[in-house]
C-alpha cells in the first residue's frame, strides 16, 4: 500500500471518530453576541483540545477584544505543524461560530445533540462549519496516525465571528498577523462547495441593495385625484429597472449565474387598509454586479431610470445604497490553490474540480482583499442554516482524502 494509500483506508475507517467529535461540536453552542450568545469559547477550548493532541509546532490563541462576550474576547486559534519540505504552506480556515437554530418547532431532534443515522448527521453547525474542520483536522490527523512524515506545513485557523460580519474573526487576525500568510501559501475555505465535489469558488460579485422610497400623497380610495398614488410610482419603478440587465449585460462564464443580476425583493407595508391610497412606498432591489462593474456605476444608473417616472407622476423617488460590499479581485483559477484541488477532487472523485464564480460573499474575500489567493471549497448537499441541517459522513470522508493530497503534496511542484 503507497503512503497515502493507508491514510485513505484510516479516514475510511474513521466514521465513530466523526461521529463522536461531531457530537462534541454541536454541544458546545457558539453563539455571538449579535446571535443572542456569548461567544465561542467553550467550542474553540474542546478544538484546542483535539489540536493539542496532534502535538502542533506552534500553537496561537488570537483573542479579539469584544466587550459583549464572555470574558470581554472573542477566540481565534491557529495551529502550525511544520512540514518536511521547504515552501508554500496549506492553511485551512473553519469558523467555529453557528447561526440560531430558527424555529424549533421545523426540527425533528434538539440541534444542540446530534443525530446520526447511516451516513448522515443532523444538528446545528454540523455543516457549517464543522464539517469542514473535522476533514481538515481528520486529514491530518491520519497522516501523523500513520507515522508518516508529514510533507507541507500546514496551518488549521479556526475563527469566530464568521457569521455576523468577521470583525473579531479572520478580519481582526489579517489586521494584526497577516505576515502569517504568503501569496504562495495554499488557503482553502471549506464553507461552500457543491454536491458532487467539484465547484472551487475564486470569485465573487459585489453585493448591492438598494433601497427605493417612492413618496405621493395619501388620501381616501374614492378621491383618487386627489393624492398621489405611492404604489403605482414603484410598481412602474420596478418594472423599469428591469433595464439594469440591460445596462449591465456583461457576461462572464466563471460566474453562475454569468450576468450580474438586479432583484426586487423586499417591499415593506404601505397603508393596512384597502380604502386608502398610499403615500409613501419603499421597496428593495438585490443586486449582485460582476466584479468587472463599478458599484457606483450601476447606482447612478439606478436613479436614471426611474427618475422619469418621477416627472410622469409627480412622485418623488429617493434610491439610497443600504449596503453595498465591492468584490475582491478574483483568485486567478490558474492559482495553485485551485489547480491543485482540481487535480486532487478528481484523483479523488473521478470529476475535475472547476474553479467559478458566486453570487457573493464568502470569508475569503478578507485573504483576497489583501493579495492572498483563496479557494473556497468542499463536498455539501448545502444545507448551512437550514432546520435539520445535516452533513454526511462519506463527504467528510472524501473532502478529507483531499486534503492529505493537499499536505503531502501529492499534485504540486516537487521541491528542489
Ligand atoms: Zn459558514
Amino acid at each position: 500500500m503507497s503512503h497515502l494509500e493507508s491514510v485513505f483506508h484510516s479516514i475510511d475507517g474513521s466514521k465513530d471518530a466523526i461521529i463522536h467529535v461531531q457530537r462534541e461540536l454541536t454541544a458546545r453552542v457558539a453563539l455571538g453576541p449579535d446571535n443572542g450568545g456569548s461567544g465561542e469559547h467553550e467550542k474553540t477550548a474542546y478544538i484546542k483540545g483535539l489540536l493539542e493532541a496532534l502535538k502542533p509546532t506552534r500553537v496561537q490563541e488570537i483573542n479579539a477584544p469584544d466587550e459583549r462576550a464572555r470574558g470581554g474576547y472573542r477566540p481565534n486559534l491557529i495551529a502550525e505543524w511544520e512540514g518536511k519540505q521547504k515552501g508554500p504552506a496549506v492553511w485551512v480556515l473553519t469558523h467555529s461560530d453557528i447561526v440560531p437554530p430558527g424555529d424549533l418547532c421545523l426540527w425533528k431532534n434538539d440541534p444542540y445533540t446530534v443525530i446520526a443515522d447511516g451516513d448522515i448527521i443532523v444538528g446545528r453547525g454540523v455543516e457549517d462549519n464543522q464539517q469542514g474542520f473535522v476533514s481538515s483536522y481528520l486529514a491530518l490527523k491520519a497522516i501523523i496516525d500513520s507515522g508518516q512524515d508529514l510533507q507541507r506545513s500546514v496551518g488549521l485557523i479556526v475563527v469566530a465571528d464568521e457569521e455576523t460580519g468577521s470583525h473579531y474573526g479572520l478580519s481582526y487576525i489579517l489586521q494584526h498577523h497577516k505576515d502569517l500568510f504568503s501569496p504562495q501559501d495554499l488557503i482553502v475555505v471549506p464553507d461552500s462547495g457543491s454536491e458532487d465535489s467539484t465547484m472551487i469558488e475564486v470569485a465573487e460579485k459585489s453585493m448591492l441593495w438598494l433601497k427605493f422610497t417612492v413618496t405621493g400623497r395619501q388620501c381616501h380610495a374614492s378621491t383618487p385625484e386627489k393624492g398621489k398614488n405611492s404604489l403605482y410610482g414603484a410598481a412602474k419603478a420596478i418594472i423599469a429597472l428591469e433595464e439594469l440587465n440591460t445596462r449591465f449585460d456583461l457576461s462572464d462564464a466563471l460566474f453562475s449565474p454569468p450576468q450580474s443580476t438586479f432583484s426586487p425583493t423586499r417591499k415593506e407595508e404601505n397603508v393596512p387598509n384597502v380604502n386608502t391610497i398610499p403615500g409613501r412606498d419603499i421597496f428593495y432591489l438585490d443586486c449582485r454586479v460582476l466584479p468587472q462593474y463599478p458599484v457606483d456605476q450601476v447606482i447612478s444608473t439606478a436613479k436614471e431610470i426611474v427618475s422619469p417616472i418621477e416627472k410622469q407622476t409627480g412622485l418623488r423617488i429617493d434610491v439610497e445604497a443600504v449596503h453595498c460590499q465591492k468584490a475582491a479581485p478574483p483568485t486567478s483559477p490558474e492559482a495553485p490553490v485551485v489547480t491543485e484541488l482540481a487535480t486532487a477532487i478528481e484523483a479523488v472523485t473521478g470529476n475535475p474540480g472547476r474553479p467559478m464564480g458566486i453570487g457573493g460573499g464568502t470569508v475569503a474575500a478578507f485573504f483576497r482583499e489583501v493579495g492572498l489567493p483563496a479557494a473556497v471549497w468542499f463536498t455539501s448537499p448545502g444545507t448551512a442554516h437550514q432546520p435539520n441541517e445535516y452533513c454526511r459522513i462519506s463527504d467528510i470522508m472524501t473532502d478529507a482524502k483531499i486534503f492529505a493530497c493537499l499536505y503531502q503534496n501529492k499534485y504540486g511542484r516537487q521541491p528542489m
